[in-house]
């Protein structure tokens, strides 16, 4: 097959985990003069140093990367669509900040023109961000789940999204029944599940605002639609978690509140989990199902310090959330420099984290979590080119920084301390460029190429 272009830059990736024990130094992967042809289709069909990839695609037009530092899109597992705008709100735990910042901005999100007023914003952010791949907490209302995948496909992005559903507690216009629950979920998959790069995720807000029937009206939705994901809340906060144990006393903890109508397997990522027992990790690690460490949501809110190593212990994946709105910024970077803060800060009971483990978090782990190891994660010949180009403004503290690292790992080191949305100069998904330069352009969708998720 041909080549579309010739990708010639210095880059990092980790294709082997680096949280595996005996796992071989640096941990990453890295070349500083590699080739990559991709295809037409985003595929990337060759990958070797520059100059035995260029013999072997001579037609293809070079674009040569170096002057930045190329890695594989970055990968947010945790996010809210309609929380964009309620960011910075600082020095409240999570039920009182849910009252008063996160909810009634949600509110808002039942006017069709605000609501896609947001997903502009929140595409734009993501892009601007270098994140290519999310699971994005949605909107209680259908029609602001349109606008998102909408919004979403007109750039290209590579998103798994659904209605967020809840049927007390919270604000009446957010609430839902079990049937309307089940009809709107099942409608919004039929449009959008499997289309192009986007995907379905059923998505109970959490146990507390959810009762047992609105619970198994989720379990049915994940049931009916192939290949759909599920995501909700666990663990956040101990007030939230003594709530939900007095909410569900026939069950065994608050992981089993989710458990108990099926809805945990090897696409499912819960939100947080920063106070779990051994027993609720377990029975994570036995479905496969994944967890997102939110570090700047959680001390934010004050929710408490993510036990990383006992996850790691137990067997349960973990991927990075910016958890957005409660979580600072949509930057991955800062999520794993603030991971890296609090595991040190844990002493023996945390995990260290090296810049190798921290681009796994941000990339491949991500990747993993939500079943697209085999389309996307690193830059391996087979998959889709979903990269982005860190290439900081001269003279800042990360240029200087990149041109006098003194090793591959001293310089990916400097990218997690330093980067953020300003340097995230160039991103592509699946080998369509989304921005450049600091603009942010739409692509046309062309049919995709890679795995596929059959529609529902
Ligand atoms: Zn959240």
């Amino acid at each position: 097959m041909n080549a579309r272009v010739l990708y010639r830059a210095r880059a990092y990736d980790t294709p082997d985990d680096p949280f595996v024990d005996g796992a071989a130094a640096p941990g990453f992967r890295y070349d500083d003069d590699l080739g990559l042809a991709v295809s037409d289709d985003g595929v990337i069909l060759a990958r070797g140093p520059f100059p035995s990839v260029a013999a072997a695609h001579p037609h293809a037009p070079v674009l040569d990367l170096r002057a930045g530092i190329l890695l594989p899109g970055l990968v947010d597992t945790h996010v809210h669509f309609p929380q964009v705008r309620v960011i910075g709100a600082l020095g409240m735990p999570l039920l009182e900040w849910l009252e008063r910042c996160a909810l009634p901005e949600e509110q808002h999100l039942a006017a069709p023109d605000y609501a896609a007023t947001i997903a502009g914003e929140f595409v734009a952010s993501l892009i601007a961000a270098g994140t290519t791949t999310s699971l994005v907490f949605g909107s209680h209302f259908a029609q602001a789940v349109d606008a998102l995948f909408a919004e979403a496909e007109r750039f290209g992005l590579r998103v798994t999204s659904g209605l967020v559903v809840s049927d007390r507690v919270l604000p009446e216009p957010l609430l839902t029944t079990p049937e309307r629950a089940y009809a709107e979920a099942v409608d919004l998959a039929s449009r959008w599940h499997g289309r192009g790069r986007l995907r379905y995720a059923v998505t109970p807000r959490f146990s507390l605002s959810a009762s047992d029937p609105v619970l198994a009206a989720c379990g049915a939705v994940l049931a009916d639609v192939d290949g759909a994901c599920f995501t909700s809340h666990v663990n956040e906060n101990l007030a939230e978690v003594a709530t939900v144990a007095g909410q569900f006393p026939d069950r065994a903890h608050y992981v089993d509140t989710y458990d108990h109508h099926g809805l945990l397997g090897p696409l499912s990522v819960l939100a947080h989990d920063v106070h779990p027992t051994d027993a609720e990790l377990a029975i994570m690690a036995a479905r496969a199902s994944s967890v997102a460490y939110c570090p700047t949501s959680n001390s934010a809110l004050g929710s408490g310090t993510f036990p990383l190593r006992r996850h790691l212990a137990a067997g349960v994946r973990v991927a990075l959330g910016s958890d957005v709105g409660a979580g600072t910024g949509f930057s991955i970077f800062k999520e794993g420099l603030q991971a890296y803060f609090l595991q040190h800060l844990l002493g023996e009971q945390g995990m260290p984290l090296t810049a190798a483990h921290l681009l796994h978090l941000s990339t491949a782990a991500g990747a993993a979590a939500l079943g697209l190891a085999d389309t996307v994660g690193d830059l391996s010949e087979g998959k889709q080119f979903d990269a982005i180009l860190v290439r900081p403004p001269a003279g800042t503290a990360l240029d200087i920084g990149l041109r006098h690292a003194e090793s591959p790992e001293g310089a990916l080191g400097k990218v997690f301390a330093l980067a953020g949305d300003a340097d995230v100069a160039e991103v592509w998904v699946g080998g369509d460029q989304v921005a450049s330069g600091g603009f942010v352009r739409p692509v046309s969708p062309r049919a995709p190429a890679g795995r596929r998720t059959p529609a529902g």
